[in-house]
């Protein structure tokens, strides 16, 4: 349907369904979520697509406090198609040393405290605790759990506060960000079927 720019698909499905069939049925240029193969294929190679909404939101707000990330030490927790592998290709994209840790890493206390740059994405309530954290890092906390305190990262966020040189809430951080680079895609994608130029750096 030409009428249409962007696609996404909300996960996830029913486990009677076959999510990547599904993904994979999109028209890569309409897959404004960035989850189809041919995009992450992209995202690997350097090439023009479209990038998952949350990491490319968690690198805009790097961006916002570091505008070169060239040279920093990058420790992206979690390993999932949806956040930790997307996120770990842009901050390589950006020149980081990128370490990606996951359920099976050894010390991950250790590896957390080297980084300048914490990337939780992982799904457990307060995982990354305030005292890891490298004095001045900078913490983007994806994670979302809902607790009987209402919602809360993956850091253990007061503690964190304590150490970090910047560090985002849960709720307000980066899930704004996902929505917003959302219609950023959509925009984008909008732009390119049109034939209109549209300045990326400026969005
Ligand atoms: P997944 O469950 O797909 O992946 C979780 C990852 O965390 C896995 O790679 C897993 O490792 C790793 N992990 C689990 N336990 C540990 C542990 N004890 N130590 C180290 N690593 C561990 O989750 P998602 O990536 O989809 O989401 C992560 C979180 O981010 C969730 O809370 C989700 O709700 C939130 N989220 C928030 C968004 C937003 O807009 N703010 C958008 C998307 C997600 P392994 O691979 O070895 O199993």
């Amino acid at each position: 349907d030409p009428a249409v720019d962007g696609i996404l698909v909300q996960l996830p499905l029913p486990g009677q369904i076959d999510a990547q069939a599904v993904i994979q049925a999109i028209d890569p240029d309409k897959d404004v979520d960035g989850f189809h193969p041919v995009n992450a294929g992209r995202l690997a190679t350097g090439s023009e697509g479209f990038v998952p909404c949350t990491p490319l939101g968690c690198l805009m707000l790097l961006k916002s406090i570091h505008p070169s990330l060239s040279g920093m030490d990058a420790v992206v927790v979690g390993r999932s198609n949806i956040v930790g592998k997307p996120m770990a290709q842009l901050l390589l994209g950006e020149s980081c040393t990128v370490t990606v840790a996951h359920s099976r890493t050894r010390n991950l206390a250790e590896v957390v405290g080297r980084a300048d740059i914490v990337v939780a994405a992982v799904g457990v309530p307060g995982l990354v605790k305030g005292e890891w954290i490298k004095p001045g890092a900078s913490v983007i906390d994806v994670g979302i759990n809902r607790t009987e305190t209402g919602l809360v990262g993956d850091v253990e966020y007061d503690a964190a506060a304590e150490r970090a040189g910047a560090i985002t809430p849960v709720p307000g951080g980066v899930g704004p960000m996902t929505i917003a680079v959302l219609l950023r895609n959509t925009l984008v994608s909008a732009g390119r079927r049109e034939g209109v130029a549209i300045d990326q750096t400026a969005l």
